[in-house]
């Protein structure tokens, strides 16, 4: 069963930003991307400092492309995201560079596209180069693991995913010009 989820209105407006604006510097996705994975195992790390009993170690990030179907995946074994995270931190701006962004907005699309490359916009650079974006998700500790799958264009969806090992991979479709 797969439950669908409209993306808050200030995250529609930066996505439509994202999707429609010829941007020059779109390899900063894969820096957001490995910055989020990073941070994921360094909250691991710490959150066995007061629950010994949390599984994960031997913290990575692997990058994996796939030429045939036209994939990139970030994957890390990080602490990983339950349903409640994903509806929290990717379906709201919930980063202050991505705010900051948002305040920034002058209409203009180059200006525009100028202050990406100033404040980042996280996660959401995904969709600079990618127009399906799935995440699968475990967290550390909890039972069911998660899929959300967007396209970028006002809803996500999120389903249990039984399957999902602990930590985190994003799964890139490519955009064909990509
Ligand atoms: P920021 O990293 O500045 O908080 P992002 O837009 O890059 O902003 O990510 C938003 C939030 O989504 C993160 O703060 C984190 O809570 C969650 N998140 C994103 N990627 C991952 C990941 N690989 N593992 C765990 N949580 C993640
Ligand atoms: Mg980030």
């Amino acid at each position: 069963m797969s439950e669908k989820i409209a993306f808050k209105a200030e995250v529609a407006k930066v996505l439509n930003i994202v999707i429609h604006s010829l941007y020059s510097n779109k390899e900063i996705f894969l820096r957001e991307l490995i910055s989020n994975g990073s941070d994921a195992c360094d909250k691991l790390r710490y959150a066995q400092l007061m629950h010994p009993e949390l599984k994960g170690g031997a913290f990575r990030l692997t990058i994996t492309p796939d030429k045939k179907a036209g994939t990139l995946t970030i994957t890390d074994n990080g602490i990983g995201m339950n349903k409640q995270d994903l509806i929290d931190h990717l379906g709201t701006i919930a980063r202050s560079g991505s705010a900051e962004f948002l305040k920034s907005l002058s209409g203009d699309k180059q200006k525009d596209m100028d202050i990406i490359g100033q404040f980042g916009v996280g996660f959401y650079a995904s969709f600079m180069v990618a127009d399906n974006v799935v995440v699968r998700t475990h967290k550390a500790g909890e039972e069911n693991g998660w899929l959300w799958e967007s396209t970028g264009t006002g809803e996500f969806t999120i389903s249990e995913d039984k399957e999902a090992p602990c930590g985190t991979s994003v799964i890139l479709h490519l955009k064909k010009e990509e």
